[in-house]
C-alpha cells in the first residue's frame, strides 16, 4: 500500500465542498475543495498551503459564489465566527 499524496477522502468522487486531512501531528496535512457552483476546485498540499486553501475556499463561499445557497452557508458560517455562542451555565 503506497500512501497518496493529496486528497484521499471521500474516494473518488466526493462531491462538492471541502476536506483537510490530517493522519497525524507529523503528517503532511493535505487539502481539496470543489465547490458546489463548479467554478472553484483546487487541492494543497502542505501546512501554509493548505491554511491558504481553506482562506480561499471560505472567501470564494462567501463572497463571489454564484449559488445563493453556499453563499448564504458561509455568510453564516462567518457571523457565527463573530458572535460565537454563549457559554451555558452549569
Ligand atoms: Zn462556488
Amino acid at each position: 500500500m503506497s500512501p497518496a499524496l493529496g486528497p484521499t477522502v471521500g474516494g473518488d468522487t466526493p462531491g462538492p465542498g471541502l476536506r483537510v486531512r490530517l493522519d497525524h501531528p507529523k503528517a503532511l496535512p493535505s487539502a481539496d475543495f470543489c465547490c458546489a457552483c463548479g467554478q472553484l476546485a483546487e487541492d494543497a498540499v502542505g501546512a501554509r498551503e493548505v491554511q491558504q486553501l481553506v482562506i480561499r475556499a471560505e472567501r470564494h463561499m462567501r463572497d463571489t459564489c454564484t449559488n445563493p445557497a453556499v453563499r448564504a452557508a458561509a455568510a453564516h458560517r462567518d457571523w457565527r465566527r463573530h458572535h460565537p455562542p454563549k457559554k451555558r451555565r452549569k
